[in-house]
């Protein structure tokens, strides 16, 4: 019979993902896009990325902490930086798979990539705003409940 012991991770490198993960971490902010000073509420009014109607569609401020999310005018332009950063990366590991591990050819490896990033996209918008406020909002104990 096959085992899968082999491929579960140990117990303590685990915990220590979970801990990451936990509410009071960026991670878990980035991840779960919910607001970088308190994390109790989502910041989108549509938590789905897939509803492209509704995809940047975003709360004025926190129902909890009253934290404004558009600091300042445009704000979010900035999150363009980080957009990019995460498209080049998600590029670079496509084609590393594609092309290195699958052994496809150029041709095909650029059409991964192509791929790739129109299928990551609303999620890659959603994670860059993320990071984006991430970056200039901690999580306050303050605000926790
Ligand atoms: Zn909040």
């Amino acid at each position: 019979m096959f085992c899968i012991c082999k491929f579960v991770a140990p117990k303590k490198e685990k915990v220590i993902f979970l801990q990451m993960l936990k509410k009071g971490s960026k991670l878990n902010s980035i991840l779960t896009g919910t607001c970088p000073r308190c994390q109790n509420e989502s910041m989108y009014l549509d938590k789905n990325p897939l509803h492209f109607s509704k995809l940047i569609k975003m709360h004025e401020k926190c129902s909890h902490c009253g934290l404004r999310y558009e600091i300042e005018p445009s704000f979010f332009y900035g999150a363009m930086y980080v957009s990019y950063g995460l498209n080049v990366a998600i590029s670079i590991a496509t084609f590393i798979v594609s092309y290195l591990i699958l052994d496809s050819s150029i041709k095909t490896s650029f059409i991964a990539i192509l791929v790739a990033n129109i299928l990551l996209f609303p999620f890659v918008l959603r994670w860059s705003r993320n990071i984006y406020i991430n970056m200039f909002v901690s999580f306050d104990n303050k605000f926790r409940k």
